[in-house]
């Protein structure tokens, strides 16, 4: 299995689906299993979606350092 490291390194390629059938099959073999993995990806998306939702122009500072908070919190523990 591969560590936890390693998925959150491969999180954003499978998003783009640009993983080989191999990664495929060891991030959805660890993602399936590790909960700290889940939790951690469940907040990327969440955090992509709010950024997604900002207007145009920078998000304040503020925002910004709440955000990285909160991906540290959830980010893998392993
Ligand atoms: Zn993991």
């Amino acid at each position: 299995m591969i560590t936890c490291r390693t998925a959150t390194e491969l999180h954003t390629r499978a998003a783009e689906g640009a993983l080989t059938r191999v990664e495929t099959v060891r991030y959805r073999g660890h993602m399936a299993l590790c909960g700290p993995c889940q939790r951690y990806r469940a907040q990327l998306g969440l955090t992509q979606g709010v950024l997604r939702c900002l207007p145009e122009e920078t998000p304040p500072d503020a925002l910004l350092d709440r955000l990285a908070e909160v991906v540290d919190e959830v980010g893998p523990a392993r």
